[in-house]
């Protein structure tokens, strides 16, 4: 699988580059080149598969050669060692847990999955390049970088974070790690971590010293595992015959994104609903076309 940059003045890279690179040379976000919808036959048999199984077929075409086979079967297991228990709220209304992971984020699976592919490119350490994931938070993220990336071999984590802006919960996950974690915290708001973070990405010097990435969900590894979560809906809800329609509050849309990827692969949903704060940077450029950035605002969703 090749995956080209959305700026479209970069060349294609393997799985295994994107994941490295974070970012393409051209500033633009890698995309897969190509989606090939699953076969019928996975869909008829969803329901007695397990969700490493699962994952597995439905990622797997992004992976391409990169990882073989028996290697990325280890790693989703890994990454998936806990439940996404889908709970009735009222008739035909049902919530999917996503918060059963180490930092009770839904960021957990994809921070978990990029980390393991990140340390499954490191390891073989005549060859690898010591590599720094840094990345901006504003408290979830943070907390599932860290932990997913905890004592990978041959990956330092740099965690900017804005100073009184996180709970208190999610600054000790931040600040408590040690080892290959290092935590900052930054005098200032959350858009002036992303604008360091940033700055250090444009730095070329910077980068002749010291290979960097992202984990945010600019990388493919960290947003396409969410796919996930839809097939394992699907799985639960298929019997009951009734159409689907996901409701996903956004913040960065890559939640919702790889919903979309989903969908591309044959996953029969039928309507994607999307909620957020007062942000609504995106959804103002889907009603405008207007890409109008505004500094944002601290609100009661986390
Ligand atoms: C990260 C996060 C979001 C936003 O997800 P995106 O994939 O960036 O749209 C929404 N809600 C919670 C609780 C989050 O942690």
């Amino acid at each position: 699988m090749e995956y080209y940059s959305l700026n479209h003045k970069a060349s294609k890279v393997s799985f295994k580059e994107a994941v490295i690179r974070g970012l393409a040379p051209d500033r633009g976000l890698y995309f897969p080149s190509e989606l090939t919808a699953l076969p019928t036959s996975f869909y008829e048999n969803i329901e007695a598969m397990g969700n490493v199984s699962i994952a597995f077929e439905a990622i797997k075409q992004f992976v391409g050669d990169d990882i073989p086979e028996a290697d990325l079967k280890a790693i989703l297991a890994d990454v998936l060692s806990f439940n996404f228990p889908l709970v009735e709220v009222e008739k035909d209304v049902m919530a999917l847990e996503l918060y059963h992971g180490p930092t009770l984020a839904f960021k957990d699976v994809g921070a978990r999955f990029m980390a393991r592919c990140l340390g499954y490119f490191n390891k073989d350490k005549s060859t690898a390049e010591p590599v720094t994931v840094l990345v901006a938070t504003s408290g979830d993220t943070g907390g599932a970088v860290a932990s997913g990336f905890y004592e990978v071999e041959g990956v330092d984590v740099v965690i900017l974070y804005p100073s009184g802006k996180v709970s208190d919960i999610q600054e000790k996950q931040l600040t408590t790690l040690g080892k290959n974690i290092t935590a900052m915290e930054v005098a200032g708001t959350f858009d002036d971590c992303q604008a360091m973070v940033k700055r250090a990405f444009l730095d070329e010097d910077f980068l002749g010293k010291r290979k960097l990435t992202s984990a945010n969900s600019i990388n493919v590894a960290r947003w396409l595992p969410q796919m996930f979560y839809y097939f394992f809906a699907y799985k639960r809800l298929k019997s009951q015959g009734k159409e689907l329609v996901f409701s996903v509050p956004s913040g960065n849309y890559g939640n919702i994104c790889a919903g979309m990827i989903a969908q591309k692969l044959g996953l029969p949903i039928k309507h994607f609903v999307t909620g957020t704060n007062a942000n609504d940077i995106v959804p103002n450029y889907l009603k405008t076309c207007a890409y109008d950035l505004k500094q944002s605002v601290a609100t009661i969703s986390t």
